[in-house]
Formats: structure tokens, C-alpha cells, sequence
């Protein structure tokens, strides 16, 4: 089957993972009747982190690794900027930079300026060298029915010792509280799993995620490697935990305060639209 082919129902991110532990009824909101950019209405620590991880990108896509700090403060930072507000002119506010953009204003730049002086400045202005350019990552997990994954890291990096790494930035602006959040299950064992094959062509037979802490650039603890012959082996454990998912056919509310969808004045529309479309009881 071909990529493009699988059903969006059959198609799943980290995102999704996530969603339906935290809340079935928003993971089905947004999943099921695709409803992510229409609900998702952003916040000043998520456009800080989506300027530091495109400022990143952007930096590995122009290899602007020996520039100043002062080329990065000005030049890349204007490319960014520019980058998210050229995407939602296009696409409209209802498009993956719909929520950043909205809050992306000089205040919440400056901040993300503040935080990658300090990162660069810590690190002594090093940055580990790109060996994929960006992508779209996928892949299929072929079985009675054909599953697709999605998604992907910032960057894929050359770590230090030569061991590739599948690198995620992330912006906390409470470090302590961010870290102990963080998905070290998941996360490593999807973003490894959709770049194995890639990695494994060019020549590599380890990997290392690793999650980069704005907020705190000397922490080299947040990792896990793998040994890329035996990352096929994950391709069981999501299509398992895909199962888990697809199988519950009741719709839970998290009911909680900040939810989009439970507390949303449209949350009863979307009920009938579950129970029609899909059969949810
Ligand atoms: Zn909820």
C-alpha cells in the first residue's frame, strides 16, 4: 500500500500517544474528526519553544554553525520569524504555525532570544553537526490492516563520540517540572524507530535519542540508544499500542478544567459526530 493510502484513522503521531492517555474524547476530537488546529489556541511557552527548535532548523538547513551569536540573534531569528508568519499567511491560522503565531510578538521573541543566548553561551557556541536534512518522517507497519507512523524530531545530529543522534528540543520553562513530564517511553522509541532505516543506509548501527533542554544546555542525561538491528522490534509495540487505542469504542472525558475539547462550547456537536462517523457508544 502506498504511503498516502492509509486511512488517517490508521495514522498515528506522538501526539495521538499522548492525547489518548490524557484524554480519549481530545485525542478523538482531534484525531478522529481532525479538529487539532481548530482547538488548539497556543500560549507564550509554546511559541518561545517553536521559535528556539525552528531557529535550530534553520540554523542546520543554512549549516550556520560557526556564525556569532549576534548573526543568530538577528539574521536567523528574522528568518524565523519570518518563516512562521509567511506559513500562516499562506495556510491560514488554522495550519501547523496557526497557534505559534499568535503569540509570537517582540516580547516572547526577546525571551526566546534571552534563552539561546544563554544556550549558546553555556554550550560555548557549539552545536552538533546535521547529517539528515529535514524531512517528513513515516512509516508503515504492515499487518491485517495497514498502520502508518508520523512525525519526527528537530534534527538528526552527530553526537560527540560519532554515534548519530535523534535529537528533540524542548523549551521548559519550568525546568524541573518539564523534565519530570517528560515522555522517555514513547518518545525515544518513536522517533528512533522512524529514522532506523535512514540511519541504517547511512552506514550506522547505533542511535541515540536525546531531548536538548533550552533552559538547560549542559544536561547530557536525557537519553536512551539503541542498536538500530533490533529497532524493528518497536514496529510490535505500536502497532499493539495502536490496537489498545482503536479497540476502546466509549467515549471518556478528562473533564479537567484546561481541557479544549471537554470544556468546549462544541463538545456535544462532536459527541454526535463520534457516535455517527465512527460508532462510538
Ligand atoms: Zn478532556
Amino acid at each position: 500500500m502506498a504511503y498516502d493510502n492509509v486511512p488517517r484513522l490508521n495514522s498515528f503521531s506522538l501526539g495521538d500517544f499522548h492525547n489518548a492517555e490524557k484524554c480519549f474524547f481530545d485525542f478523538l476530537v482531534k484525531h478522529h474528526l481532525q479538529k487539532r488546529y481548530e482547538i488548539e489556541d497556543g500560549n507564550k511557552n509554546l511559541t518561545i519553544g517553536s521559535v528556539l527548535d525552528l531557529v535550530m532548523k534553520i540554523i542546520h538547513r543554512s549549516k550556520a554553525y560557526d556564525q556569532p551569536l549576534d548573526y543568530i540573534l538577528t539574521a536567523i531569528f528574522s528568518a524565523a520569524e519570518r518563516e512562521i508568519r509567511t506559513s500562516v499567511e499562506k495556510k491560514g491560522p488554522q495550519s501547523f504555525y496557526g497557534a505559534t503565531a499568535k503569540f509570537l510578538n517582540e516580547e516572547n521573541i526577546n525571551i526566546a532570544k534571552e534563552v539561546f543566548k544563554n544556550y549558546y553561551l553555556k554550550r560555548g557556541g557549539k552545536i552538533n553537526k546535521s547529517i539528515v536534512g529535514e524531512k517528513f518522517w513515516d512509516l508503515l507497519l504492515e499487518g491485517e490492516e495497514v498502520l502508518k507512523l508520523w512525525g519526527g524530531p528537530d534534527s538528526l545530529e552527530i553526537g560527540t563520540d560519532g554515534v548519530p543522534e535523534v535529537v528533540d528540543y524542548k523549551y521548559f520553562e519550568d525546568v524541573e517540572k518539564g523534565k519530570n513530564y517528560l515522555d522517555m517511553d514513547t518518545m525515544p522509541k518513536l522517533y528512533i524507530l522512524l529514522c532506523a532505516s535512514e540511519l541504517q543506509k547511512l552506514g550506522y548501527e547505533k542511535a541515540r535519542f536525546r531531548v536538548r533542554s533550552w533552559s538547560d544546555p549542559l544536561d547530557e542525561s536525557l537519553y536512551e540508544e539503541f542498536d538500530l538491528e533490533t529497532v524493528a522490534n518497536l514496529k510490535d509495540f505500536f502497532k499493539y499500542k495502536i490496537q489498545q487505542i482503536m479497540s476502546i469504542k466509549e467515549i471518556n472525558f478528562c473533564e479537567k478544567e484546561y481541557c479544549k475539547s471537554c470544556k468546549s462550547d462544541q463538545r456535544e456537536i462532536w459527541i454526535k459526530e463520534l457516535r455517527t462517523q465512527f460508532n462510538f457508544s
